[in-house]
């Protein structure tokens, strides 16, 4: 039985794909291993948003060469989609295939064999216009599932589009197919992801369904007790969405919602969608309807363009925002994208002290959120990772808890009421009710 293993970079999106990949390798009979076990192929799945992909990319090939000398290295990945050549010209790479082929790896590939030459198959971008669902199983209590690929945006700074094609969905029945077979495992909390989520139903480029009408369905899975949206366009997250969220007892009170710039001048060179005032009006439509819900939001700091009154109206209006943490990126260059032809280059030096500034407001914001849910009561889906012997799990509003190792809770909610932040910024929890609710 040839052995194979994995190895995966960037997003939620590449763990489900790659564990899907991983799935195809088992039914055909390999068995999957941890990277040090000389397997007799390599899969790594890599990512274009990644900072150093190249870099990071020789590394792993590099330590792959050295755990297993022999074995066949298959680069797949949006990276691989964006630079095939330069990828099959790092020593030891075997074969490179592009977002078209890579869940035929194993019918293509076939047998594994080395050759003179990497082989590169990657078609043109045009090509990927299949969906193929995925969905990851990297532990027990917690799964992506995905349900849309591609993007039809053009935001001035991203390449996704480039490495992952059109927008383009799995149908709303594939979909609860999928979840019920998730719940049939014992998975307790399903992750909607996608590349642009809220864009879920299109086929071929019309529209069939929506991703409203998606969510109404998925409600309705038994089995599955949380489902989280892992992050939408504030574009397309219609009031219709967040009414049904709010009155939802599966869909969680958690929202991921990319603001990338609080200055509208910065959002138009940005090419994005939409203007503050409507995601000013968003985060208070939720507030107003679940004022414990928990909001993130992506920031990008030091665009090209962005003076420093243009980044303090950034940080002055997600100062004034009722959200709860931030993920900040300093602004980095990509290629075949409009943004580094644009003036008004920002050093990396500022881009790095205004990424540092927006970190410290988002610590000021999770602080001050964490410190509005003590005293409330909550339930708590606790996860199997054991750390210095305490575990950890997440309420409904995505407030971490830690409590003391018990067997008994892994994989189980319990109700509980929060206490108070310990040293490690970590929420604390006492019993609400005596007995662990099996959900
Ligand atoms: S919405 Fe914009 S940032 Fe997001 S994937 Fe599409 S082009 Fe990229």
């Amino acid at each position: 039985m040839k052995k194979v293993a994995f190895y995966t970079l960037g997003c939620k999106l590449n763990y489900s794909e790659t564990s899907t990949i991983g799935r195809m390798f088992q039914e055909r009979g390999f068995e999957k291993v941890e990277f040090t076990d000389k397997p007799d192929i390599y899969v790594i799945n890599t990512c274009s948003v990644t900072d150093n992909a190249d870099k990071k990319c020789r590394k792993i090939v590099k330590e792959a060469q050295k755990h297993s000398p022999d074995a066949f290295i298959t680069i797949v990945g949006c990276y691989a989609q964006l630079k095939p050549k330069e990828i099959s010209e790092i020593p030891g790479v075997d074969a490179v295939l592009g977002a078209a082929e890579k869940f035929q790896l194993v019918d293509i590939l076939d047998g594994f064999v080395k050759q003179d030459k990497p082989q590169v198959l990657a078609s043109a971008i045009s090509e990927a216009n299949t969906f193929h669902n995925s969905y990851s199983f990297g532990d027990r209590t917690r799964t992506f599932l995905k349900v849309q690929d591609g993007c039809d945006y053009s935001c001035s700074f991203c390449t996704i589009p480039l490495a992952r094609g059109n927008s383009r969905s799995d149908t709303i029945e594939n979909v609860v197919r999928s979840a019920n077979e998730i719940a049939e495992s014992g998975v307790k909390e399903i992750v909607l992801t996608g590349v642009n989520t809220g864009d879920f139903g299109l086929q071929e480029g019309k529209r069939v369904e929506t991703f409203y009408q998606l969510v109404q369905e998925l409600d309705k899975v038994e089995g599955i007790n949380r489902f989280r949206i892992s992050s939408i366009e504030p574009n397309l997250l219609s009031n219709d969405i967040i009414e049904f969220v709010a009155n939802s007892n599966k869909f969680m009170p958690h929202f991921h919602i990319p603001l990338q710039s609080g200055s509208n001048k910065i959002l138009k060179l940005m090419r994005r969608r939409y203007l503050r005032e409507l995601y000013a009006d968003r985060v208070s439509t939720i507030k107003s309807l679940m004022p414990h819900c928990c909001i993130g939001v992506d920031v990008i700091v030091g665009f090209p363009g962005e003076t420093e009154e243009d980044f303090l109206e950034t940080y002055n209006f997600i100062n004034g925002l009722d959200v709860s943490y931030l993920h900040v990126f300093p602004y980095s260059e990509r290629e075949n994208t409009l943004a580094p032809d644009m003036p008004g280059k920002v050093s990396i030096k500022d881009r790095n002290r205004r990424a540092d500034m927006l970190r410290i407001l988002s610590e000021k914001k999770k602080r001050h959120f964490y410190e509005q849910n003590i005293g409330k009561e909550f339930h708590v889906l606790f996860e199997d990772d054991v750390k210095d012997g305490l575990m950890e799990g997440f309420t409904e509003n995505y407030v971490r808890v830690v409590a003391k190792y018990d067997p008994v809770l892994v994989n189980e909610t319990k109700h509980v009421r929060l206490t108070g932040i310990n040293k490690e910024s970590l929420m604390e929890a006492e019993e609400a009710y005596a007995e662990v609710l099996k959900h």
